[in-house]
């Protein structure tokens, strides 16, 4: 059992094909692996009977001859995805029991070639968050400890249970999202692959929305080469999304082991933040050598305007989701809680359907939107946004993709910034500008801190250009030959 849970996707799928065993076997060795990791509250519902009942239609499948590319390959599927007649919640009290009737078409695209859902993963409540400690389900917990210590640590967030789930081999690959590092943060915090693609690859239909110009959907993976069949599966076009881009989606995995020789690498000066740990940058100069001694030139740019990122971010993002939650008013569907009169139910259902984290952004949103502060924040904010990708347009003239840290810190202790939420924003300092671009983002595990804890490195790639993202992200992840897992805990 542990050693089919200890699989790579590419290896459980060549497995299944070859038939050393079968989907049901496969499933059920995950089922069990998910029902005993509890401590980790990765998963908000297990769905063993749907996820062993959807592997035996897949062996079914298989032996005749009809089986898709993720054939029996059992996944988490972070709970901002619908899925129909399975309850789905954003990790939000006011969605309360909402069970919708339809499908996301991203997880429906990846039940189309076979794939086997394991149950829904916990995040931050709305997707808003950076430890997954708004959940109104209670935090995830890293399956990584630092060395020689039992406290508890955050795997990231918002997409904490899906990273948790990968690194602690709960699943073989899990869906998750990223509206301003909620893919690439976790991966980094947990030893795991994480890709943002491009704005528009993945359809955003069925996805709770958090701020609509910025969300994408992308895998969280053990290896790069499985996130990129993951991220094959996930993209296409969709009528259903406005955004949605109506290309060809590339042959991902097809590009994992592609040398990398000739190409151009930038790394941005104003990446190097102050008091950012020594070892953050070591691993870094690092990663610039692994892709030197792969052929790669290195190129100093410049991307002046990341210093009003982070502001610019977290004034577009509020202002979309308040726009975005004004739709949970307790009157369709969800948590209502009733009143002496109409606006009575609405101030009562949204009071206590709301976590904090939430009520926070919806107040900073409906704020930096009003008469009188839109010209002042809102619009400001775009403009910002509109230099920051100017600046990867002049950066791209020069290189093919750039490298930088993921985050500034590795893992910090559940509760370390609760209190304070400035110094949770900050860690999302290296991500924020890709969203802001629409550009893809790939975070991989390329190193431990002196605590044996995971750091990852960050790729930016062109739009579009998810392919160069993944030969790059294979050479650096065969260069830094990370192998570490956590010690099992729970
Ligand atoms: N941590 C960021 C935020 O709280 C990003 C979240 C995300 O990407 N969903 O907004």
């Amino acid at each position: 059992m542990s050693q089919l849970t200890s699989l790579t996707l590419k290896a459980a799928l060549a497995g299944l094909a070859d038939k050393s065993f079968s989907s049901e076997e496969l499933t059920q060795a995950h089922v069990d692996a998910v029902a005993a990791a509890k401590p980790l509250n990765a998963f908000v519902l297990e769905t063993p009977e749907k996820a062993l009942d959807m592997a035996r239609a897949a062996d079914a499948r298989r032996a005749r001859g009809e089986a898709g590319a993720l054939e029996g390959a059992p996944l988490g599927i972070k709970d901002l995805f619908c899925t129909e007649g399975v309850r789905s919640t954003a990790c939000s009290n006011i969605l309360g029991n909402f069970v919708p009737t339809y499908e996301s078409t991203v997880t429906a695209n990846l039940w189309r070639d076979g794939a086997v859902m394991l149950g829904k993963l916990n995040m931050d409540e709305f997707a808003m968050g950076s430890s997954n400690e708004s959940s109104a389900f209670g935090p995830v917990v890293n399956p990584w400890r630092a060395e020689g210590q039992n406290a508890k640590l955050t795997p990231g967030g918002s997409s904490g249970g899906s990273a948790t789930a990968v690194a602690a081999d709960l699943c073989l690959g899990a869906t998750a999202t990223d509206t301003g590092g909620s893919i690439r943060q976790p991966a980094a915090f947990t030893g795991t692959v994480g890709i943002k693609p491009t704005y528009g690859r993945c359809s955003r239909w069925g996805v709770v929305a958090f701020a609509s110009s910025l969300d994408q959907a992308g895998p969280i993976a053990k290896t790069v080469e499985d996130a990129a069949i993951l991220l094959k599966s996930m993209s296409g076009h969709d009528a259903k999304d406005s955004t949605s881009l109506d290309i060809e989606v590339p042959d991902f995995p097809s590009f994992v082991g592609k040398s990398v020789k000739g190409l151009r690498i930038g790394i941005p000066k104003e990446y190097r933040v102050d008091g950012m740990p020594a070892e953050i940058d070591e691993l870094w100069e690092k990663g610039i050598a692994w892709l030197k001694d792969a052929g790669c030139e290195i190129v100093e740019v410049s991307l002046p305007h990341t210093k009003y990122a982070l502001p610019a971010y977290y004034i577009v993002a509020p202002a979309e989701a308040s726009s975005n939650l004004a739709r949970y008013d307790g009157m369709r569907y969800g948590l209502r809680v009733e009143g002496a009169n109409l606006t009575e139910t609405y101030v009562n259902t949204r009071a206590a359907g709301f976590g904090t984290e939430v009520k926070r952004r919806i107040l900073i949103g409906t704020y930096v939107l009003s008469a009188g502060y839109y010209d002042a924040y809102y619009v400001k904010a775009l403009k910002v946004r509109r230099r920051i990708a100017d600046d990867f347009d002049q950066a791209f003239q020069k290189v093919d993709a750039l490298l930088t840290p993921t985050a500034p810190s590795a893992a910090f202790g559940l509760g370390e910034n609760a209190d304070d939420p400035v110094a949770m924003y900050l860690n999302d300092i290296f991500t924020v500008t890709v969203n802001l671009a629409g550009l893809p983002g790939m975070s991989i595990p390329a190193g431990v801190d002196h605590k044996g804890l995971p750091l990852g490195l960050q790729l930016i790639g062109k739009a579009l250009d998810e392919g160069t993202l993944f030969s790059l992200g294979g050479a650096l992840e065969k260069a830094a030959d990370f192998r570490a897992k956590p010690a099992r805990w729970w």
